[in-house]
């Protein structure tokens, strides 16, 4: 549920990101998705939020 804009379920700091909630480290989607780039994810940086969308 998005509380002034943010979501503080999903906590985020990618201010790269589209959707970043900017001065606050949360996410502003209702949800999103999780996935990766590895055949077979074992760490964590394998895995991607894949409803990142590039600010610039
Ligand atoms: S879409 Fe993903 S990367 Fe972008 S702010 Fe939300 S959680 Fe962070």
């Amino acid at each position: 549920m998005l509380v002034n804009g943010k979501n503080e379920c999903i906590h985020c700091t990618i201010n790269n990101c589209t959707y970043h909630a900017k001065n606050e480290d949360y996410c502003t989607l209702e949800a999103i998705k999780v996935g990766t780039h590895e055949s077979n994810p074992t760490m964590k940086e394998c895995t991607d939020c894949e409803s990142f969308v590039n600010k610039a």
